[in-house]
């Protein structure tokens, strides 16, 4: 289908909303945006632009649209399902968990039966919820490619939802530890980028299985693992792995630091079971993390360690990881789970602030990702990522302090206007971008094919 977030820019002056820039000018009460052509064209008050079509912001907070920087996205047609469904043995040949249940041999067990269209469906719905949620950058980390098609799925998912995105590309979920990913397919792609990235929307990245990342059941030998970051850099991507858990947790980084292989392009993701050391490390070699914080403590990797990684100095952005385990995508809720953990670790009411927190959700998710140039945050001549949030919900009223609401009351529901790219995907609390039911429809016809081929 066509989508409706791919139709042409209008200019826009979005006027008179508490604006919260992320950025030097700082905050300007009853402030405009105007964007022209998909770009922040200027910020101030009593901006006039008769060509631009007049958005009224009173009454609202206008802030950078929120950056997810780790999102399984194609699993959200398993939403809920972390607790896992019994899968016979002769289905899931791959399904090597002893206890059949849990994310990973749920992940597994049913992903290794997705076909081109489940990815879609996911991705998609995936998208649908982000752009509902006030995300207008993901960082969909892909680790269900099972061919040149599943990669294609996902990226005309993301393509069509209007939304920014990197896109991950990595393995077949269920991949043999002893077998390379499809370096061959990952070149494929990389080499017709053009035909994909949506006019610079989307930026092409890996993810990378490293020593066996976040699994339990994968151990991937050295001799592949530097092959295939050394295939990325060689094609000049940004690569992402998950370092955690905490039987495969201790000594990650140190492995990775002694052969030299972290930096600014490597995200590493789940920190909680790093070694203060480690992280040291890390900070040095300016290694960018990513924090999941419902799911850390949902899978039991502990407390997020929000942190101390700040105060090591990593770049640090937050992520939804996985519906699966976290139920939804609501940033919102990330942003106040991890400011609340933050404190409650550090027994201090101020460690962070929770306009420190919302920094994590805007410019320095954006950092982590290397857009903070192009996003999260309203500055001219960035591009025009933006939302709008009402506070016209009881559990909101009042305007009082703007980052603390956000951060501490504002939920999705909240979320009256979302542009990414200058393009409208979200408004009047509708999201407009995609049509839902549509989506959501065909993610349960997905679904009920994915449980039926899995024999469960
Ligand atoms: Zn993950």
């Amino acid at each position: 289908m066509t989508s409706k977030a791919s139709g042409s820019r209008v200019n826009l002056l979005i006027r008179g909303g508490y604006v919260l820039t992320m950025d030097s000018a700082g905050d300007i009460p009853g402030g405009d945006v105007l964007i022209r052509d998909g770009v922040i064209h200027a910020i101030g008050r009593n901006l006039e632009a008769p060509e631009a079509e007049l958005i009224d912001a009173r009454g609202k907070i206008v802030l950078p649209g929120l950056v997810d920087t780790h999102w399984h996205m194609w699993n959200t047609l398993l939403r809920g399902m972390s607790d896992g469904r019994p899968v016979p043995d002769e289905a899931n040949p791959q399904c090597y968990y002893p206890d059949r249940s849990g994310y990973f041999a749920t992940c597994v067990g049913l992903g290794t039966h997705f076909l081109p269209g489940d990815t879609y469906a996911g991705t998609r719905l995936a998208a649908a919820e982000a752009i509902d949620s006030g995300i207008t950058t993901v960082h969909d980390w892909a680790h269900n490619i099972r061919g040149l098609d599943w990669a294609e799925a996902g990226l005309r998912a993301l393509r069509e939802s209007g939304l920014r995105a990197r896109f991950s590309y990595g393995y077949a979920t269920g991949h043999q530890n002893d077998r390379l990913m499809a370096l061959d397919d990952l070149r494929k792609i990389a080499s017709t980028w053009p035909e994909y990235e949506a006019g610079g929307r989307i930026q092409l990245g890996m993810a990378w299985r490293g020593t066996g990342g976040s699994n339990p059941a994968m151990h991937v030998p050295p001799s592949l693992y530097t092959e295939e970051i050394a295939a990325a850099r060689a094609l000049g991507l940004p690569v992402s792995v998950h370092a955690c858990g905490p039987a495969l947790a201790a000594g990650q980084l140190q492995t990775y630091a002694a052969a030299g292989l972290l930096g600014p392009d490597l995200q590493v993701v789940h920190l909680n079971n790093a070694s203060p050391a480690e992280i040291a490390l890390a900070a040095t070699a300016g290694t960018p993390a990513s924090v999941s914080p419902w799911t850390e403590l949902q899978i039991g990797y502990g407390q997020p360690v929000t942190g101390e990684l700040l105060a090591a100095g990593l770049p640090v952005g937050l992520s939804v990881d996985t519906t699966m385990l976290s139920g939804n995508a609501d940033m919102f809720g990330i942003m106040k789970v991890t400011h609340a953990c933050a404190n409650g670790q550090a027994r201090h009411e101020f460690a962070l602030t929770p306009r420190d927190v919302l920094r994590l959700a805007t410019i320095e998710g954006a950092r982590t990702l290397g857009l903070d140039a192009i996003t999260g945050s309203l500055a001219v001549g960035k591009r025009a990522d933006l939302i709008a949030v009402s506070l016209d919900a009881p559990s909101l009223g009042v305007p009082t302090e703007p980052a603390r609401l956000l951060v501490t009351a504002a939920t999705p529901r909240d979320v009256d206007l979302v542009i990414a790219d200058g393009r409208i995907l979200k408004r009047d609390r509708v999201v407009t971008a995609l049509e839902v039911p549509e989506v959501i429809g065909t993610a349960r016809a997905a679904l009920t094919g994915v449980l039926s081929r899995a024999g469960v």
